[in-house]
């Protein structure tokens, strides 16, 4: 089994027979070795393990008492799975509920969604799903029409946790679970140190506490467990998963920094663990020392939304992105097959430009007509490499094809980044055979 994660990071399931008993029920075979440990377990007693570190950042860090409405915030990625089964099987009579937001991205959101819906099934877990497009009119997908287009991982963070907050408020959520695991963590904490924001790391410990009446604590209950051991835990235990990547995913500095801290932990095996811990006993308390001398943030309500916010201007970061895509114009960026075909038969061919990324052999054996074949493993060059091959296309209207619209999506969002007016066709099987059909007619 592999997965995908956001950021094109692969994934793989493999378990390894070690020839030898398990070393905590003795009678299996062990099969896998948690991370950071010399332990050999069998599958059982992996899950075991995993649900006893879970358990003890729980007890440890006080995160919920019984009597609380727990709210745990689910993507359809393997991490949130993983807590959601985590969490049900601790702590069976615990009120808890999952919120999934359906983020409006096309060839993804709706996969994610599916997912979450299957997980909670078979988990037996109420679950809110929020739509973005439908109750707010906006997605994430049409950031790529104002400046955050080469950022909007960051717009996705600002917008998820805004709508996450206030969905745990008006559902009366005492505590809000998140799946940042200890790879998220550290590295998070590493990109922040180095950018000299010891507030922000002040604030990544395993608790955020409320920072103003009504707000839920936020917790992360997968703080001790690495995200291989996560992964693992989705994979033994069946969990559905939605397993491709957000069409969006971009390597962000966060990313770098867990690259790096994955290949210096090969070198030397406990630098992971060294290094969370000098985050986490040493710096960290220190900083918190020294922030007690700063004055608290103060929160007034947000002139548009009214949800509290620290900004000076009095309007929080959702409603400041949000107000950029009114000035948007138009949002289009995908086409019908009959919208498309109008769109042909109207407009000068020397100003479209249509790329076919499907197989080659299925290229040849026909496309559009005049469309250029594009090697679909070119999504996966370096930057320079990509954007060379469309350069000499920038001043055209630039059409692409593939199976199921999904990776032909992927081309035309990572185009718009740079500036090139990429669009997509949906519906490609319906598109070509209407055009062949097209075409023979104007041969009779
Ligand atoms: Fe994740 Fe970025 Fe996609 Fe949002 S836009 S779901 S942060 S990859
Ligand atoms: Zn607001």
């Amino acid at each position: 089994m592999k997965y995908v994660k956001c950021g094109g990071e692969v994934f793989e399931f493999k378990l390894t027979p070690f020839k030898t008993h398990c070393r905590y029920c003795k009678q299996k075979e062990a099969e896998i070795k948690p991370s950071g440990t010399s332990l050999l377990l069998c599958k059982e007693c992996f899950l075991l393990f995993c649900e006893k570190k879970v358990k003890m950042a729980i007890e440890k860090h006080k995160m919920f008492g019984e009597k609380e409405k727990v709210g745990v915030m689910v993507s359809g990625g393997k991490d949130s799975a993983a807590l959601l089964a985590i969490l049900k099987k601790l702590y069976p009579q615990q009120e808890i509920l999952a919120i999934h937001l359906n983020l409006g991205i096309k060839y993804y959101s709706d996969f994610a969604q599916v997912a979450v819906e299957k997980l909670c099934q078979k988990l037996k877990v109420p679950l809110i799903v929020y739509n973005l497009k439908e109750k707010e009119g906006f997605s994430i997908d049409d950031f790529v029409f104002t400046h955050f287009k080469n950022k909007i991982c960051s717009v996705c963070g600002t917008i998820k946790r805004y709508y996450f907050s206030r969905i745990a408020r008006e559902n009366k959520i005492d505590v809000i679970c998140t799946a940042h695991h200890l790879d998220d963590v550290l590295s998070t904490m590493t990109s922040v140190f180095f950018q000299g924001d010891f507030l922000g790391l002040s604030r990544l410990g395993p608790v955020i506490y409320p920072l103003f009446q009504g707000q839920p604590k936020k917790v992360k209950p997968l703080y001790y467990l690495q995200e291989r051991d996560v992964f693992y835990y989705s994979a033994i235990s069946g969990l559905p998963i939605e397993k491709c990547a957000c069409p969006h995913s971009e390597i962000t500095p966060v990313k770098e920094w867990k690259k790096w801290i994955e290949e210096k932990d090969k070198e030397s095996p406990s630098f992971k663990f060294k290094l969370f811990s000098i985050f986490r006993k040493k710096l960290i308390p220190l900083i918190k020392k020294e922030l007690k001398k700063v004055p608290k943030e103060d929160f007034l309500p947000c002139k548009i939304c009214q949800e509290p916010t620290p900004s000076k201007s009095n309007i929080c970061a959702k409603c400041r992105r949000v107000k950029l895509l009114e000035r948007v114009k138009e949002r289009k960026i995908e086409y019908e097959p009959d919208e498309f075909l109008n769109f042909l038969s109207s407009s000068p061919q020397n100003e479209i430009v249509i790329f076919d990324v499907r197989e080659k052999e299925d290229f040849e054996s026909g496309s559009l007509p005049g469309a250029i074949w594009i090697n679909p493993e070119l999504l996966n060059e370096k930057e320079k490499i990509f954007i060379k091959t469309f350069k000499p296309y920038k001043k055209k209207k630039l059409f692409f094809l593939c199976y199921t619209g999904r990776t032909s999506y992927y081309f035309v969002l990572r185009l718009r980044k740079f500036g090139f007016l990429a669009f997509n066709l949906s519906k490609p099987k319906e598109l070509l055979s209407k055009i062949k059909w097209k075409l023979k007619k104007a041969l009779v």
